[in-house]
This record gives structure tokens, C-alpha cells and sequence, in this order.
């Protein structure tokens, strides 16, 4: 149980002039009690605004059910079921929010400067403080706590503008995964684009560079396309492209492999970690899904319906080696298989390859040896100038 109002011991000095705060004292000695009010009321505390609870079961009932209405506990740490920093932990665990002033009989001022580092506002000694001293104290715990609430309170506003900032990177970050997302996807046959294609072939190329594994690149040629637009309109043409696209990206299944929109009518293939023998099988099973496909194309003289030509080249890349080589060699093979009639594969020999590098190499020597030569002479030529210049004397015989 607790009471209010135990004693009065002097008359608050005028009503405007009355400090009404909530204040819970937690003390078990009448003659303390009595005097805690007096001094209180010296200071024109409103007593009225005081609840007293003499142990600390009373207490937190007494915090129960105020609804949050207690500003400030004024505490004892010698009560009948707590001692010491005991007592200050129980009420603190139950009102973490409400500031506690220690008021205790304890001088040891080892317990005095715990309690405070604990979060207690203050530590009175019993006798030890008048009035002014004790209005001072509520004042500045007020104060305080008020500022700590504040600051709790920007913390929270801090921490709520902090969560939304993170949640807006997050949403950022997923929408510009999107955006990438979108930016290699090629926007009529929804597999991916040339952009993608290079960016896939310069990282594979120089990943396996390291491992020293080849890499094979499929060129493909949708035959006689112009044709088919010229004959069935533009829409048709698209349409055919996409088909093609969804019947040709079914071929390769490993997540390493890539199927890119090239340009035009063009479809290229990256295969990592393949050699020439398999990149040819892949092609095969290319141009049969296309065949399968069955689409008509009376325009077309290869066949009566939409076929495919392709090339496929296969190196073990070189980092001092540009991709762009395998890019060559299996566009070199793709122009075979269309000048031998179309509807074929047709592949990129490594012999002609190397024969045709060490040709260009020759080539690119001969150029210099010509260059050199040519400044030779033009030396030798203004060497000669000023004798040239002098006259030859006739000889007569
Ligand atoms: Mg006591």
C-alpha cells in the first residue's frame, strides 16, 4: 500500500508559485518521509502532486498503475525487501524513463558514485542537505532527464532516417541491377545484346587465358533475311528473329555459355571451356532447332524455308592476344559457309588460322623492309646530289 500526503509540515507559499511534479517517494522511515515532505514544501513543491510507497513491491505497483504519470522517484536503498544498489536496480528495470534521485542513510561514496554511474541523477545523504539543496537536485534531474529524452527522442528520429536511407539504397540498388539488367538485353529478341556479348567475351577470353582452356565462338546468319522482309514485311521479319532467338537460346544450357543478339540478323554463341569438336556439335544442334522450327521462306534460294549459315572458330586464348581474333577467324567461317551455298556449318581450321597470321606477319616484314629500302635510297640519293651538281669535264681524245 501506499499513501499521500503523510505529513505536511509547512504550507506551500503561494498557489501560482507551486512546482506540480509527480513525485513517487520510495521510503520506509516515517520521521524521513516527514521531513523529505517539509523541505518539499519549503520549495513550494505541490505535495498533492506526491506518492508515497514504503517498499519496493509498493513502489512498482505504484509505477504500474500510474500510466507513465510519475516524473520522479526520490528513493531509499534500505527497504524491507530491497538493500542497496538491489533496491535502485528494481525500480530501475521497472521505469528506465523516470529519473531517481538516491536518498540514503549510506555514506560509503564507493556506492554513491556506482548508483550515479548506473544512471541515477543524484545521491543525497540523509541529513546531510537542506531545501535549496534538494530543490536544486529535482530541478537539475529534471533537466537532465529531460535532455536525455530529447536526445533519445533524435536518436530515434536519426535511427528511423538512417533505416530509410538504407531501405532507399537497397530499392536503389535493385533498380539499377534492373537498369543493367536491361541494358544487355537485347529490346526485340529478349536475349541478350551485343554490348553484353563483348563484355562476356574480353572476361572469358582473359579468365581463360589464365587456365589455359580454349574458347570457341559460333557465329550464326539468319539466310537471305533481306529477302524475308523484302517479302513478308518487317513485322514478319521480327517476328522470325524472335523465334529463331527463343529456338536457338534452348541450345546451350550451361550457365558459363552465352547467346547474343550480334546485330541484324546475327547470332553469336560464346562457349568457355569448349574446344572445336564440341563448339561444331553445338552447331549442328543450332541449325537443326532452326530447321525445326519449319518457318517458310519462299524468297529464300537455299530452301523453302528459313535456314541458317554458321561459323565456328575455337583458340586457347593469350592475354597478349586480342579476342577479336577469335571474333575474325569465326566470322571468316561463317562468310565460307554462305559462300558455299548457306544452310551449313562451316568451321575455322587452326592451320589456316596460324597460316594466315604467319602471311600477315610476312606481309607486315615485307612493308617494313620495303619502307627502309625506299629511305636508303632517297639517302643515297641526296648524297650523290652535289656531285651531281659539278660539271663532268669532256674528255677529248
Ligand atoms: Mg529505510
Amino acid at each position: 500500500m501506499f499513501d499521500k500526503n503523510v505529513a505536511l509540515l509547512s504550507e506551500p507559499a503561494s498557489g501560482d508559485a507551486e512546482k506540480h511534479v509527480q513525485i513517487l517517494m520510495v521510503e520506509d522511515d516515517y520521521q524521513d518521509v516527514q521531513l523529505l515532505k517539509a523541505l518539499l514544501s519549503q520549495q513550494e513543491y505541490c505535495l498533492d502532486a506526491m506518492t508515497h510507497a514504503q517498499s519496493i513491491s509498493e513502489a512498482l505497483d505504484c509505477l504500474r498503475s500510474s500510466g507513465d504519470s510519475i516524473e520522479l522517484v526520490i528513493l531509499d536503498l534500505s527497504l524491507p525487501d530491497a538493500q542497496g544498489l538491489d533496491a535502485y536496480h528494481k525500480i530501475c528495470s521497472s521505469c528506465s524513463e523516470v529519473p531517481i534521485i538516491i536518498h540514503s542513510g549510506n555514506i560509503d561514496e564507493s556506492i554513491a558514485i556506482e548508483a550515479v554511474q548506473r544512471g541515477a541523477q543524484d545521491y543525497l545523504v540523509k541529513g546531510k542537505f537542506d531545501g535549496h539543496l534538494l530543490g536544486r537536485t529535482i530541478r537539475y534531474a529534471l533537466e537532465r532527464h529531460q535532455q536525455y529524452l530529447e536526445l533519445q527522442s533524435e536518436k530515434l528520429k536519426l535511427q528511423a532516417i538512417t533505416a530509410a536511407l538504407q531501405h532507399s539504397n537497397q530499392q536503389l540498388e535493385v533498380t539499377n541491377q534492373a537498369l543493367e539488367q536491361l541494358a544487355t538485353i537485347d529490346e526485340l529478341t529478349q536475349i541478350y545484346n551485343r554490348r553484353r556479348f563483348d563484355e562476356v567475351l574480353w572476361a572469358e577470353w582473359r579468365r581463360l587465358a589464365r587456365e589455359d582452356s580454349p574458347l570457341s565462338l559460333i557465329m550464326c546468319d539468319v539466310d537471305h533475311f533481306k529477302a524475308y522482309n523484302d517479302t513478308y514485311g518487317h513485322p514478319a521479319g521480327d517476328a522470325c528473329l524472335q523465334q529463331v532467338a527463343a529456338a536457338i537460346a534452348n541450345i546451350v544450357q550451361r550457365p558459363a555459355d552465352l547467346v547474343a543478339r550480334y546485330g541484324g540478323e546475327e547470332f553469336a554463341f560464346i562457349l568457355p571451356n569448349t574446344d572445336l569438336k564440341g563448339a561444331t556439335h553445338i552447331a549442328k544442334d543450332i541449325q537443326a532447332a532452326v530447321q525445326r522450327l519449319n518457318l517458310p521462306h519462299l524468297a529464300s534460294s537455299t530452301g523453302d524455308q528459313v535456314t541458317l549459315s554458321l561459323g565456328v572458330a575455337s583458340m586457347i586464348p593469350h592475354q597478349d592476344v586480342s579476342p577479336v581474333q577469335l571474333v575474325e577467324a569465326a566470322d571468316r567461317a561463317l562468310y565460307t559457309a554462305k559462300r558455299l551455298g548457306r544452310n551449313q556449318t562451316q568451321v575455322s581450321l587452326p592451320d589456316l588460322e596460324s597460316a594466315i597470321t604467319e602471311v600477315r606477319q610476312a606481309s607486315h616484314k615485307a612493308k617494313e623492309f620495303c619502307q627502309t629500302l625506299k629511305h636508303a635510297r632517297s639517302s643515297l640519293a641526296r648524297s650523290l646530289e652535289p656531285a651531281k651538281q659539278q660539271r663532268v669535264p669532256q674528255l677529248r681524245w
